[in-house]
């Protein structure tokens, strides 16, 4: 089994290997950060797309789904505060040209010190680091990387420029003709076009308070990252929903929404030890509390999901800038009011490394006789992209045209793959890599008694049933 360190590179080589995950416009040597889903990691992809999007709004009667630009009106973006303040604070080693994130920097450091066994100076390290962010003060961040004696690991110098905010958002121009066109930003945070349009839904879907929106779609920032492969891209895509509540409530459905996503996770069948709580200690001037859910990936306990009590900033500001009135009269109190409210957000390419990481085995199936191995993505059924593998253990005497007429009913259902080139064990392990649950052979006994061999992915055991109990028995499990 690979250790920790080597894991993660093994998951990134295998995802490229079977055709999860490539690096994009790979035959111009890629581009940093930015990553293309293949085969079998868009299903994927698409399954717990589909899976958040069916346990948030098909299952919550108070919620629906929008679907908005990722253009939008220039001024959102100044009113969401994302133009003035949306930037990490970034350094330059002069020497290699290098751009650094000055608090990934000072992480790595606290990572060493740790690693050292120099947990007090790495709780010090940790709290200086807090402060001096949550105070916006770039020089003395500047000061601690120097004390720290902290060196670019290209050039090994600390020939440092000064720290400096680096605004994360992409623009660009709108409009055919140059002295028309106008700034526009591609959408840093899907959760805007929810804010802008909280009360077309409201008054179109004579939605109630409380009610949520919930949102899939790209998002865009210029990251500064070091291969981190897709937890921290430049173009990825979120998964977030606005639940809009009552002014007073807010502590009682932030406790609600924590507890609803951990649930959430742990549905996904990941083990409540891979998961943690983090509070945030620096929350924004008009944030209530604020969370992240961490996952234990193969790097360390890092973000995948924040849950925020937002007050009722964002839709003020949207008042405020645009000047329209984005209130909601509430009828059981008689009142109008600015709602508050919970923000769920969750991103999709995090959840995949996720459940990447978390099915990614390498088993050594070695018995006396011989040494034998299997690289396995054990997936929730629901999850994996193809459910089920057909397989004739020969290319004639029937075999084929009776795996063929399976095929026909299950591909209905759910994705399917036929394969009949190369020994079964083979095609087996081939299974086995890209995550397939379910295998079924037809061999000359089906001739007699249209009964097939299934074998089970994990137990890699093998059972004897009916033709007609395939699809069944698949899509109870895939639920
Ligand atoms: P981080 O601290 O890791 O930069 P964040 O706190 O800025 O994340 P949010 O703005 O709260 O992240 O975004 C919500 C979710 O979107 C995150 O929990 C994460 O899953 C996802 N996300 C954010 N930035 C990226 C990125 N660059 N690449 C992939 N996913 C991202």
């Amino acid at each position: 089994m690979a250790n920790d360190t080597n894991r993660f590179q093994a998951i990134i080589s295998h995802c490229k290997e079977y055709g999860f995950i490539f690096p994009s416009s790979e035959i111009y040597d890629g581009l940093s950060a930015v990553y293309d889903y293949g085969q079998y990691g868009s299903e994927l992809k698409k399954n717990i797309r589909d899976y958040w999007w069916k346990s948030m709004t098909q299952l919550q009667e108070n919620i629906v789904g929008i679907d908005a630009a990722i253009f939008m009106h220039p001024t959102t973006w100044k009113a969401s505060g994302h133009v003035d303040g949306f930037s990490d604070p970034m350094i330059d080693n002069k020497d290699s040209k290098k751009r650094y994130r000055v608090d990934h920097l000072i992480e790595a450091r606290i990572d060493e010190l740790s690693k050292e066994g120099k947990n007090t100076e790495a709780d010090t390290l940790q709290a200086q680091l807090d402060a001096l962010i949550a105070a916006d003060d770039l020089s003395g961040l500047k000061d601690l990387i120097l004390t720290q004696k902290i060196k670019c690991g290209v050039s090994g110098t600390s020939n440092w420029t000064d720290v400096r905010q680096f605004n994360l958002m992409f623009s660009t121009q709108i409009g055919s003709v140059s002295e028309e066109s106008s700034e526009i930003y591609l959408r840093p945070e899907t959760a805007q076009g929810i804010f802008v349009n909280f009360l077309n839904v409201q008054k179109t879907g004579r939605m109630k308070i409380p009610f949520g929106i919930a949102q899939i779609g790209k998002a865009f920032r210029n990251e500064i990252v070091a291969r981190q492969f897709i937890f921290r891209m430049r173009e990825f895509e979120q998964m977030e929903m606005q639940f809009f509540i009552r002014p007073g409530t807010e502590d009682e459905w932030y406790e609600h929404w924590k507890e609803a996503r951990m649930k959430w996770h742990l549905s996904l069948g990941i083990p409540p030890a891979k998961y943690r709580f983090h509070d945030h200690v620096k929350l924004a001037f008009y944030a209530k509390a604020a969370c992240d859910i961490e996952y234990e990936f193969p790097f360390g306990f890092k973000e995948v999901e924040g849950i925020h009590s937002r007050t009722n900033h964002d839709l003020s500001r949207h008042q405020e800038y645009s000047k329209k009135k984005l209130q909601y009269f509430d009828p059981e109190i008689n009142q109008n009011y600015i709602p508050y409210v919970i923000e769920t957000s969750i991103g999709l390419d995090r959840t995949i490394l996720m459940v990447l990481s978390e099915a990614y085995a390498e088993e050594d199936l070695s018995t006396p006789e011989k040494t034998d191995s299997r690289v396995v993505l054990k997936f929730p059924p629901r999850l994996a992209p193809v459910k089920l593998a057909v397989l004739p253990l020969t290319k004639k005497d029937g075999l084929p045209e009776i795996a063929r007429e399976i095929m026909d009913v299950c591909k209905q259902q759910f994705r399917c793959f036929y394969e009949e080139k190369d020994a079964i064990g083979k095609r087996y392990r081939r299974m086995d890599a890209i995550g397939t649950p379910f295998c079924v052979t037809v061999d000359h006994q089906t001739k007699e008694d249209r009964t097939v061999t299934i074998r089970y992915r994990d137990s890699m055991q093998q059972d004897r049933i009916p033709i007609e109990q395939i699809a069944p028995l698949i899509s109870k499990a895939i639920g």
